[in-house]
């Protein structure tokens, strides 16, 4: 059984698990969960979905969680492009095989499992695409009512799943900060529960599974680089906060060392590399953001801070691709593994690309990118 708190990341108030929460009432900054059971290795669950890792996750006693299979993606060696990249070793996660054909569903399977709990009437999301699909998803498989804020622009088969799965599903003119104001003032005036990329804790812990399966699939151990296209930055978090647990549990020795965080993103919206380039601590919004990898079109992440935080800790790095190069390696990324990538997973292998070719990225490295969606939601 997990036990755990409620500790906002910027001034470190605290409230109970219990307590249901938005963003700290004291300073409007993201509350993450602090684990304080100590989940055993050994006593994974014998399932093939998050919730093999349900002691390291927020799930209360005799609960059942909100699952429909997420998680538990593949880890693809590609020695081929190991050789054209110009690293040692290559790995890209496929995320794609997710329920609604994005990592989201992590995040929403844990964020949804909690706010039913918590006997919500309804849940909104703002959206770049992918989180909708998922969050229309699990508030089904919960029998709980969805409204979905994205921009008219979104691909249409991320909205095609929405509608199939009977969640409202309101078109916004704009971008996802756009849909975000709608879905605040929504959630204000009909009582529905926020779950935004980290306007709630739990998407969070559900993203700490992109780190637990990469330790296991690598039989406890960890890669030298990750490289992850960041929109929001919730992989990201997620992935920072669950190294750091699977050392302080002994899933990993101490002496482990973490992977350098990559953050990668579209030179029409990078506002984390203009940020970290610039030594800040947080980002300012990037003004019209463009790019046609949708889930990286978040010009204004709530999570800033915290994802500087992780490259900085990390002694990572963040860069940004134009849109030829998103487009030209996310064919390369699926002719030499045969997934289906999206965008997103083409824009991560070109920024690995740059990153070696400028001296930033070590060529004896093993790299592990994230393939953060599907292609076939673009088509
Ligand atoms: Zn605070």
């Amino acid at each position: 059984m997990t036990t755990w708190i409620l500790r906002c990341s910027a001034c470190g108030h605290e409230e109970p698990s219990a307590a249901r929460v938005g963003t700290c009432p004291r300073c409007n900054q993201p509350f993450l969960a602090e684990i304080t059971s100590t989940p055993d290795r050994a006593a994974l669950r014998p399932r093939w979905d998050i919730w093999r890792y349900a002691d390291a996750l927020p799930l209360a006693a005799g609960e059942t969680p909100v699952s429909l299979g997420e998680g538990f993606t593949p880890l693809v060696e590609l020695p081929q492009l190991a050789k054209d990249v110009g690293v040692r070793r290559l790995w890209v996660k496929d995320e794609a095989v997710n329920p609604t054909a994005s990592f989201k569903a992590r995040g929403l399977s844990a964020a949804v499992t909690r706010a039913r709990g918590h006997g919500v009437p309804g849940l909104v999301v703002p959206t770049a695409g992918n989180a909708g699909a998922a969050l229309a998803a699990y508030g089904a498989a919960a029998g709980v009512p969805v409204r979905v804020y994205a921009p008219a622009t979104t691909p249409s088969p991320i909205l095609e799943i929405i509608r199939a799965v009977g969640a409202d599903l309101q078109l916004v003119d704009g971008h996802i900060g756009d849909a975000g104001k709608a879905a605040t003032a929504f959630a204000a005036s009909d009582g529905y529960f926020n779950v935004a990329t980290l306007r709630e804790p739990y998407r969070a812990e559900g993203n700490k599974t992109l780190a637990y399966e990469l330790a296991e699939q690598l039989e406890w151990r960890l890669p030298d680089v990750v490289v992850y296209p960041t929109g929001g930055g919730e992989g990201v978090i997620g992935m920072w906060k669950a190294f750091a647990e699977m050392v302080r549990w002994g899933w990993l020795p101490k002496e482990t060392r973490f992977p350098r965080m990559v953050v990668a993103q579209a030179d029409g919206c990078a506002p984390l590399v203009r940020a970290f380039r610039a030594g800040a601590e947080s980002a300012t919004p990037w003004e019209n953001p463009t790019t046609h990898a949708a889930g990286l079109r978040v010009p204004g992440p709530l999570g800033d801070r915290l994802v500087l935080r992780a490259i900085r800790e990390s002694g990572g790095d963040a860069d940004s691709a134009t849109e030829d190069a998103i487009r030209r390696d996310t064919h390369r990324l699926a002719s030499a593994s045969g997934i289906d990538a999206a965008p997103e997973g083409g824009c991560a292998l070109a920024v690995t690309r740059q990153l070696v070719d400028s001296g930033r990225l070590d060529r004896t490295s093993e790299v592990v990118i994230y393939n953060t969606g599907s292609g076939a939601s673009y088509r």
